[in-house]
């Protein structure tokens, strides 16, 4: 059993501590942190 990888796409943080969430980008299943998730909502651009 291999656990399935918890990373943040935006920062690439896999601390287990912060709180992720998973989302889609581009098609594709992602997992954000919560910390990076206010800067999706707004968009960096
Ligand atoms: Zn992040």
């Amino acid at each position: 059993m291999t656990k399935p990888e918890i990373k943040c796409f935006v920062c690439g943080s896999d601390d287990t501590a912060k709180t992720y969430l998973p989302c889609y980008h581009e098609g594709k299943e992602k997992i954000v942190c919560t910390r990076c998730l206010p800067a999706l909502i707004h968009g960096s651009h």
